[in-house]
């Protein structure tokens, strides 16, 4: 089986204290052996040494992006090279407020997720409709758009993890029902059947992210095609433990 998968986004929140906080927190959490559940947070780049220096061994970290190629003069930015330099396992590429803030294309994206792979990165994709496109009908022509960039240029998706993350469900507390969960999840998993193999549909583990809560998960996580959450709000709280927990 897919091993489930929990992802703490952080995104940008957290001061030095407060991270050192959270990190107490997970690290005094009780949770499910690392046979059940993998667990990576990511934290601000600033903030990565210290997460990763002082996290509980079972725990991993990722960084929130990285640049689409090998570093250079590239004012800003951070390369994969460093990251592996570091020893960061893990890098989310693709998440909705950088395609939608930042202009980043399917293409930059898929671009960016190759060239992560080709360096020893673990990379969690990150796809999502925003409620427009939803209500237009077309929330599986834009997940698959968007997958379609990614596998245009990835064969191997043995280090990928897909996190679907409407983007209406997004910090609005309108968390997707486990049904429409389901739903989306269950269409990807047939898109990766007919568009490259069925042993990638098999294994490849898809992630349900936006308003995940400790209330939320359990009926989530039921889903036979939800392998694990990406969390954002609810990462820097205790309740990020509860989360964890419903692995099994
Ligand atoms: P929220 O859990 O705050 O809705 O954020 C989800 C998310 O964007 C994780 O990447």
């Amino acid at each position: 089986g897919r091993k489930f998968f929990v992802g703490g986004n952080w995104k940008c929140n957290g001061t030095g204290e407060e991270v050192k906080k959270i990190v107490s927190t997970l690290n005094a959490g009780e949770v499910p052996s690392t046979d059940v559940v993998e667990v990576v947070v990511s934290p601000p780049f600033v903030f990565l040494p210290l997460v990763k220096n002082t996290l509980r061994p079972d725990f991993h970290v990722a960084a929130q992006n990285c640049w689409v190629k090998k570093g250079g003069a590239f004012t800003g930015e951070i390369s994969a090279e460093m990251l592996v330099n570091l020893d960061i396992p893990w890098v989310i590429l693709g998440h909705s407020e950088r395609r939608l803030l930042l202009n980043e294309s399917n293409e930059f994206v898929g671009d960016k997720v190759a060239y992560a792979l080709s360096k020893g990165l673990k990379v969690i994709a990150c796809v999502g409709e925003t409620l427009e496109q939803r209500e237009s009908g077309s929330t599986m022509e834009v997940v698959a758009a968007q997958t379609r960039a990614i596998a245009d240029k990835v064969s191997n998706w043995a280090n990928v993890v897909l996190a679907y993350e409407p983007v209406w469900a997004i910090g609005t507390g309108k968390v997707a029902t486990p049904a429409q969960a389901q739903e989306v999840h269950s269409e990807l998993r047939n898109w990766f059947q007919a568009n490259t193999s069925p042993e990638v549909a098999a294994t490849i583990r898809i992630i349900y992210g936006g308003s995940v809560s400790g209330a939320n998960c359990k009926e989530l996580a039921a889903k036979p095609d939800v392998d694990g959450f990406l969390v954002g709000g609810a990462s820097l709280k205790p309740e990020f433990i509860d989360i964890i927990k419903s692995a099994e």
